[in-house]
C-alpha cells in the first residue's frame, strides 16, 4: 500500500462517497476541508487492504477499483466473492469507531485507488455533521442486515448439507450414518418409556443373479422400485435405511411383534408384485425379497437388535426366500 497523494489533489467528488450523499452544501464543504489533507493509496490487485493484523484503525474509501470480501486473496475466491466494494462505498467503519481489528479480511480485486480516512478525522467528522452521522448509523444497519442474513443462510445450507449427507443417493432412504446417528436414541427412548419397537431386515431374493441376468441398471432401478415400496407401506413414525447393497433395515417404533409382522408380510407381497420394466416395454421377472424381524427385549442395544433381525433373515432365506422369518 503506497501513498500518491492526498485528497485534494483528486478530482473526486465529495458527494460521490456514499457516507457523504444527501448532505447539505454547506455541511460538504466542511467535510471536504477535514478530507483535503487525507492520504490517497494504491493497492495492487490481490493485495490485502484490511484484515485482523491490521493496525492503526481507518476507514477505507474506494476512488477506483473494486475490493472484496475473501477468506483469502486466491484469485479465484475474489472474484466469486459475494460481496464486493466499487468506488464511492467504504470498508473499515465498524474498526475506525471502536478501534478493533477487523474480523473480516478484505483484498484488492483489481489495482484501486483508496482514501484513508483515520479515527481523529472519522470522529471529528461525525461531531461536526448530523448528515454523515446519520449516514454512518444506516451503513451499519444494513451491514448488521446483511451478516444477519448471511448467518441464516449459512445455517440453512449447513443444515441442507447435513440432512443431505444421511440420504442415500440411489435410494432416497435415510443411509447408514443416519441409522448411526438416530438408532441408539430410538432404541434409548423404547427402553425410557416401556414401549415395544420392532426391527425388520430386508434383504433382495439372488440379486446378484438379477444383476447378471439383465444388468446393472437394471438392478438399479430394481433397488429403487424396491425402496420406494418399503417407505410407500410405512407410517410416518416408521423408519427405512438402506443399510448396505441391498438390505434394507426399518424400524417401527412403538410396534409390538405382531403388528410388525403383518408390516413385514405386507411388504414382502408388494415387493412380490412390484415390476421393473426395460426399455419401458418388456417387463422383467419379478423380484422378491426376504425379511427378518425382531422385537427389541429387555436390555438389548441396536447392535444386538440388528443381530436378531439379521438371525431371523438367515432362517427366511434358508427356508426358502420371498418370506418372513421371526
Ligand atoms: P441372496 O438371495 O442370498 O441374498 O443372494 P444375493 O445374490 O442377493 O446375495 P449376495 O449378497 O451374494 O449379492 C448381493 C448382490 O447385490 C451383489 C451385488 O451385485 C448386488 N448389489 C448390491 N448393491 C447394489 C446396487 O446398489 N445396485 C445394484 N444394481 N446391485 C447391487
Ligand atoms: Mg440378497
Ligand atoms: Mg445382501
Amino acid at each position: 500500500m503506497e501513498q500518491i497523494k492526498d485528497f485534494r489533489h483528486t478530482n473526486f467528488k465529495v458527494s460521490d462517497i456514499q457516507l457523504f450523499k444527501n448532505i447539505h452544501k454547506d455541511e460538504l464543504l466542511l467535510i471536504k476541508q477535514q478530507l483535503d489533507a487525507c492520504p490517497v493509496v494504491r493497492v495492487k490487485s490481490g493485495e490485502i487492504v484490511l484484515d485482523s493484523h491490521s493496525s492503526g484503525a481507518c476507514l477505507y474509501v474506494v476512488l477506483s477499483g473494486t475490493l472484496a470480501l475473501a477468506s483469502n486473496t486466491a484469485r479465484r475466491q475474489l472474484e466469486n466473492a459475494s460481496t464486493q466494494y466499487f468506488a464511492g462505498e467504504c470498508v473499515g467503519e465498524i474498526s475506525v469507531l471502536d478501534e478493533e481489528a477487523s474480523t473480516a479480511t478484505i483484498a484488492a480485486m483489481t489495482d484501486a485507488e483508496l482514501l484513508l480516512i483515520d479515527a481523529v478525522v472519522m470522529w471529528r467528522l461525525i461531531d461536526e455533521s448530523n448528515g454523515v452521522a446519520r449516514n454512518l448509523l444506516q451503513l451499519l444497519s444494513f451491514r448488521i442486515r446483511t451478516t444477519n442474513a448471511q448467518l441464516r443462510n449459512r445455517q440453512k445450507v449447513g443444515e441442507f448439507y447435513r440432512q443431505l449427507s444421511m440420504v442415500d443417493g440411489l435410494t432416497g432412504l435415510h443411509n447408514r450414518s443416519w441409522l448411526n446417528t438416530q438408532l441408539p436414541g430410538l432404541i434409548e427412548n423404547a427402553h425410557a418409556t416401556e414401549t415395544e419397537l420392532s426391527v425388520i431386515m430386508l434383504d433382495l431374493d439372488h440379486f446378484k443373479k438379477f444383476n447378471d441376468q439383465y444388468g446393472h441398471v437394471m438392478g438399479d432401478e430394481a433397488l429403487q422400485a424396491a425402496a420406494k415400496v418399503v417407505s410407500a407401506g410405512l407410517r410416518p413414525s416408521d423408519f427405512a435405511a438402506r443399510y448396505g447393497g441391498e438390505e434394507m433395515i426399518i424400524i417401527l417404533p412403538n410396534t409390538s411383534k405382531e403388528s410388525a409382522l403383518i408390516v413385514a408380510e405386507r411388504l414382502c407381497d408388494r415387493i412380490r408384485h412390484t415390476q421393473v420394466f426395460k426399455d419401458n416395454i418388456r417387463a422383467l421377472p419379478h423380484i422378491t425379497a426376504s425379511l427378518g424381524l425382531a422385537t427389541l427385549s429387555a436390555g438389548q442395544d441396536g447392535l444386538a437388535v440388528i443381530a436378531t433381525a439379521d438371525a431371523a433373515l438367515y432362517r427366511a432365506k434358508e427356508r426358502g426366500r420371498d418370506q418372513v422369518a421371526l
